[in-house]
This record gives C-alpha cells, sequence and structure tokens, in this order.
C-alpha cells in the first residue's frame, strides 16, 4: 500500500469510527446514514485510491474540477454529487457526471437543470439548499433557499421533467441565530424534511454534516454526511 493510500485508510476508518458511534448514540443504524466524501481540490488519483477502500460516494463543489475528475474516474464505481453553487451555465456539464445535485436553490435552476438532464437522457436527484443563516439572497452568500420557499422550490422540482426531488440540504451558518449551533441548525433542517415527505414521501435525503460537525448531523436526523477534511487533510484555503 502507497503512504497515500494507507493515509487515506486510516483518515477514513477514523470518520467511520466517529459515524458507527454518532449513529450508536443516536438510537440509528449504521446503514441509516450515508458517507460521501468530499473530493474537492484532491487529485483524481486520491479518488481512485478512495474507491479502492470501498468509498462509493464522492462530492465536489466547482465543475471547473470536478469534470476532469469525473471523466478520469469514469470506469469506477462511483456515485457523484455536486455540493457547490451551481450557475446555470454550467448544468450541462454537472449533469453529465453527477448522480445528485445538493444545491438546488432556485427556480431557474431547476428549469436549466431539467433540460439538461433531459438532453442528456439521465435522472438527476436534486436536493433543496436550504440556508438558515437568516439572510435570504446576499451575493456572496454559500447558496440556499430561504426554509418558507423550499415547498414551492421541490413542487418546481417534483414537475420537472429529468430529475427527481431526493431531499434536502444545509451547511451549518457562520452568521444568524443558527451560528455556532450546528445541532440546532440540523434540527431545524430537519423538521423542513418532516415537512417535505409530507408532500413527496420519496424525498427522504437528509444532507447536513462535515468533518467538524457531523456528530451533530446524525444526532438530528442526517442520511448523508459530507466529509472532506478529516479524510484526505486540511485543505489549502481556497475550497
Ligand atoms: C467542502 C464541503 C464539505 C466538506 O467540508 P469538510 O469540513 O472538509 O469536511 C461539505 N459540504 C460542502 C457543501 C462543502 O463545500
Amino acid at each position: 500500500m502507497t503512504d497515500r493510500k494507507a493515509e487515506l485508510a486510516d483518515n477514513l476508518a477514523r470518520v467511520e469510527e466517529r459515524v458507527a458511534r454518532a449513529c450508536s448514540t443516536a438510537g440509528r443504524r449504521r446503514e441509516d446514514v450515508t458517507l460521501i466524501v468530499v473530493t474537492k481540490t484532491y487529485p483524481a488519483s486520491d479518488v481512485r485510491l478512495l474507491a479502492e477502500l470501498g468509498v462509493l460516494h464522492v462530492a465536489e463543489n466547482r465543475d471547473q474540477d470536478a469534470a476532469p475528475k469525473a471523466a478520469a474516474c469514469a470506469d469506477l464505481p462511483l456515485d457523484w454529487h455536486f455540493v457547490g453553487q451551481l450557475q446555470t451555465n454550467k448544468v450541462r456539464s454537472v449533469t453529465d457526471y453527477a448522480s445528485f445535485v445538493h444545491s438546488v436553490d432556485r427556480p431557474r435552476l431547476v428549469t436549466a437543470l431539467s433540460g439538461a438532464a433531459v438532453r442528456a437522457g439521465r435522472e438527476t436527484g436534486c436536493l433543496i439548499q436550504v440556508t438558515l443563516d437568516g439572510e435570504s439572497g446576499d451575493v456572496g452568500s454559500r447558496g440556499g433557499a430561504p426554509p418558507e420557499r423550499v415547498a414551492d422550490l421541490a413542487g418546481e422540482v417534483a414537475a420537472a421533467e429529468g430529475l427527481r426531488l431526493a431531499g434536502v440540504m444545509t451547511v451549518a451558518p457562520l452568521t444568524g441565530p443558527y451560528a455556532g449551533r450546528p445541532g440546532a441548525a440540523f434540527e431545524e433542517l430537519w423538521d423542513i424534511s418532516t415537512r417535505l415527505r409530507a408532500a413527496h414521501p420519496a424525498a427522504n435525503m437528509v444532507s447536513a454534516g462535515m468533518s467538524a460537525d457531523l456528530e451533530e448531523a446524525v444526532a438530528a436526523g442526517a442520511t448523508h454526511v459530507r466529509v472532506g477534511s478529516a479524510v484526505l487533510g486540511v485543505r489549502p484555503r481556497l475550497g
């Protein structure tokens, strides 16, 4: 085993232990939480090693980086998740490799994704990204729709050809009432998910939790945790 592979195996084992312990603490079954490894800023060679180590789900947040990486790894049995803010001019590229887009936050994006998915002959799983920072639509924010817009947006996804409404996603807010309280934010996301599932029972994915707060996410009911640095190492500042 190469040094890098051993390092990734070690980190993965540690993350797996954290997820398993969080599940057991929450009285949840381990198989009800899916680990998505966020490989942004790291090379395709790392994605390949992760696949060899049994990882099935990877995520990226920038299409410019993700598209060539996914192409280089097209032979691997991986599901690609797109978790970054998405410009409509990138959707054709993203729908070519991504099984899931976690960052659906506005009607224009739904329209664009639908057109691209139909054209590619694919079905793209869509999660509504919810922002819980209490400030809707500020430029430079990390994206997301405010909670009161989730129902309408979900309806648009559900009605769109080529798209499958899969669930909801959030990133623990850095500002607003939930700053520093990821557990409370994830509980709010769970309530939003519960309301969504009342109308769309199959939309049961709850994507929440990263390296720093995966335990809080599992405790609050997350079905998918997105873990980057705890597996791959701390990234250089950008990304
Ligand atoms: C980078 C990123 C992650 C992973 O963050 P880590 O702190 O490295 O685990 C998860 N979700 C999104 C949306 C990200 O951009």
